[in-house]
């Protein structure tokens, strides 16, 4: 870790009521491009959780109580030290995490984005005043803070997932448990690190770091003191939570898996097409939520698409994220290679082809190679399942209707893009695409200004925009009388 400017971000204790906790056992991060241990971390306990909840709860009462003007100030020197330390911060994500230093440049900023917007759109928690039935009467809405947030967040964003949350929860005047994903939490305790040097108080934001996933969300989402849980992950740990909050009927917030359709039509742009692909598909060599699952193409255009997508796929370089040439780093475990080989060779066995890669690559057993498979038909399970890896599964089709029944035909419904020029298609493609988010010409989605979110089972709820804080809300009622 001699690569950082300040040395001093790099934390290795659970951040508890503004200070560190350490523990007697220690979780090894391992860096997943060179198998390398590159620090330990003290293993909280269900005790250190308790003492987190019990710091928010009391914290809550005077966080709340500040203006949103001041909650702003305070976030807003956060975001700025995530901006200033954006170096060191992509250099510990890249270590932890594996993606090029260039994706996890972009990570910091993109989650500080988040912290900045909410910090802004806290001071418009607006509410109504309603005509009464009667003229005695008056009917006000008044929106508070829902009080203690937990969450559970995942690897491949360690740093975007938890500011997502968090910024959202903190603008409102909740506050924040958080825990992080073991394989990364160093991104997250040095955001717990800048959060205090910005004079966050101590108590409002909380980064619990554990290797027992289970346990620690036992408590998280049955706390009598947590008022709402957010989570992001897998859509089977997120029915399971959903089920565990239901005992003490927490609100719950749900960004889970996708299986996202990816349409190129006769009148697309065919070389945007092949641009926005390899941007849906293999940034961060295919480990996101909202990586393209299934590239649709028209059949009269096939040959060409294949032929220009498979050319630039077979251009990425793989390697450690460190180096500036890489495209492609690790993916985080050698289990993650294997299910992703798996898919593959079962997709291969019902008759799918290899164009493009197809193995474990010769970089070491965290390496899957840039993958590009045709002849790929909607049923095989590399187009049922999310395939988190950086393998392209393309299937062709020949009408419109046709390719919206497959595209839907799935229980997720998270992000969804399609090429096209015709603009009567554009909409109707648009309104009958059953998903929480198109790309419509673009590939690349996501940002602060927009909401982010799924229907079906992708998720409950919506992370930025407008929207984001609604989730961190409660409506209150006020019925004036004998006025
Ligand atoms: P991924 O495949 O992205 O790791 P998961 O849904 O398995 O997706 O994990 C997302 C987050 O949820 C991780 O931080 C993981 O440790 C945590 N997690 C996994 N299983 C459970 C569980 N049963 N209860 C609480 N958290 C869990």
């Amino acid at each position: 870790m001699d690569k950082l400017n300040d040395p001093s971000l790099l934390k290795c204790h659970s951040y508890i009521n503004g200070q560190w906790h350490p523990s007697d056992t220690q979780i090894a991060v391992t860096n997943p491009a060179t198998n390398e241990v590159i620090g330990y971390v003290s293993d909280a306990g269900i005790s250190d959780v308790e003492l987190a909840i019990d710091a928010a709860k009391v914290a809550f009462k005077t966080w709340s109580a500040h203006t949103a003007a001041e909650r702003a100030n305070l976030m807003r020197k956060w975001f700025d030290l995530l901006i200033a330390n954006q170096q060191d911060l992509a250099t510990i994500l890249t270590l932890e995490q594996g993606k090029p230093l260039a994706e996890a440049k972009a990570e910091i900023a993109y989650g500080a984005a988040y912290i900045e917007w909410f910090a802004e759109e806290g001071k418009r928690i607006y509410g109504d005043t309603i005509p009464a039935p009667a003229n005695d009467k008056r009917i006000v809405v008044i929106k508070q803070p829902v009080g203690v947030v937990a969450s559970i967040t995942p690897w491949n964003f360690p740093n975007a997932m938890i500011a997502r949350k968090a910024a959202a929860a903190l603008a409102a005047g909740c506050t924040f448990v958080g825990r992080p994903a073991s394989q990364t939490p160093l991104s997250a305790l040095a955001m717990a690190e800048l959060a205090e040097r910005a004079g966050i108080p101590s108590g409002v934001f909380n980064i619990v770091v554990d290797d027992d996933a289970k346990g620690i969300g036992q408590v998280l989402t049955q706390h009598p003191d947590i008022a709402k849980f957010t989570f992001t992950g897998s859509t089977q740990v997120g029915r399971q939570l959903i089920a565990q909050c239901a005992s003490t009927v927490k609100k719950v917030s749900m960004e889970l898996g996708g299986n996202a359709p990816f349409i190129v039509f006769d009148d697309a742009d065919i070389d945007a097409a092949v641009q926005g692909a390899i941007a849906a598909k293999y940034r961060n060599a295919g480990q996101t939520c909202v990586c393209a699952n299934r590239i649709f193409v028209h059949d009269s255009i096939l040959e060409e698409f294949t032929h220009k997508f498979s050319k630039t796929v077979s251009k990425l370089t793989i390697g450690n994220g460190l180096h500036e040439s890489t495209h492609i780093g690790p993916m985080i475990s050698t289990k993650a290679v294997a299910d992703v080989d798996n898919l593959v060779n079962a997709s291969v066995i019902l008759g799918a082809k290899v164009t493009l890669g197809g193995s474990v690559a010769k970089q070491g057993s965290h390496f899957y190679q840039p993958t590009v498979l045709t002849n790929v038909t909607n049923d095989m399970p590399i187009a049922k399942e999310e395939i988190f890896g950086p393998v392209s599964a393309i299937i062709s089709f020949t009408d419109e209707d046709e390719v919206i029944n497959m595209a839907n035909d799935t229980e997720y419904g998270l992000a969804a893009y399609f090429y096209a020029r015709d603009i009567g298609r554009v909409w109707r493609v648009s309104e009958a695409l059953q998903y929480g988010m198109i790309g419509i010409n673009e590939g690349i989605i996501s940002n602060a200004a927009a909401p982010f979110g799924g229907v079906k089972q992708s998720g409950i709820g919506r992370e930025g925009s407008k929207y984001g804080l609604d989730d961190y809300l409660e409506i209150k009622y006020l019925c004036i009388g004998g006025i």
